[in-house]
């Protein structure tokens, strides 16, 4: 099988003052990672180039969104291509916060995706089903849809830039993890149909993180699973737990 580097992703999302960004990327950068792991953390865009400036490397920031458009009149947003100007070099997009709460749609995430790829920036691409495509036995379907989305955007070899996040909606921010084996379960068959709708080698090679209420004391046995290949950390990734998720994977 081929090695994925395990990933994670903090997402500060619209939390923090400078000051208390800054004491979270103090310990960051104080920390001793043990593994091989690939580290990224999300601040509010505000503040990415002074933590950019700060961060020590290897760990990278990431925006949390960022638009379809090279540049123009489009009031608020970021380009794809000015993140890449100013060297930050992911981005999440299609968090379930932007899906439900600021109308990005499949298809917007998607145009989002691939502009942010040929950019030439990584894209953490979220999906997920709500509770009640859950428990409607929707799960697949929907994370279908909105892969299916992506991937009609994307070309085979653009995948190596794209970082999936499994997001159910009713683990986020929750305190109600997916167990273990929900999980898997879901990580599999996203597997599974990208060897079947892309290539096998694309299968082998995607990361698929998790996320949803991950913290320092359930991501070690998550980590455990086939198919989770690291994780996306909301509520956590301000906490000092954050060290022990990065550190989960080894
Ligand atoms: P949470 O958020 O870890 O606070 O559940 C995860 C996310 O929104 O990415």
């Amino acid at each position: 099988m081929v090695a994925r580097k395990f990933f994670v992703g903090g997402n500060f999302k619209m939390n923090g003052s400078l000051k208390e960004i800054e004491t979270i990327i103090e310990r960051i950068n104080e920390a001793k990672f043990d593994g091989e792991v690939e580290l990224v953390v999300a601040p509010p865009a505000l503040y990415l180039l002074k933590i950019q400036e700060e961060l020590k490397p290897p760990a990278q920031v990431s925006a949390q969104n960022s638009y379809t458009e090279k540049s123009g009149a489009f009031t608020g947003e970021i380009s794809p291509n000015q993140l890449k100007d100013a060297n930050v070099h992911w981005v999440i997009l299609g968090h379930s916060e932007r899906r439900s709460l600021f109308g990005d749609t499949d298809k917007l995430v998607a145009d989002k995706t691939k502009a942010a790829v040929e950019a030439g920036l990584g894209v953490i691409a979220c999906i997920g089903e709500s509770l009640q495509e859950r428990e409607a036995d929707q799960t697949q379907a929907v994370v279908e849809r909105q892969l299916e989305a992506i991937a009609n955007e994307i070309s085979e070899s653009e995948w190596k830039d794209i970082v999936i996040a499994y997001e159910p909606v009713w683990a986020i921010g929750t305190g109600k993890v997916a167990s273990k084996e929900q999980a898997q379960e879901v990580h599999a068959n996203i597997r599974q149909w990208l060897a079947k709708k892309v290539s096998q080698t694309v299968a082998d090679q995607t990361r698929i993180i998790y996320g949803g209420s991950v913290n320092g004391k359930n991501s070690g046995d998550l980590a455990t699973a086939a198919d989770i290949d690291g994780f996306l950390v909301g509520g956590a990734s301000l906490k000092p737990e954050f060290i022990d998720i990065v550190n989960s994977g080894k």
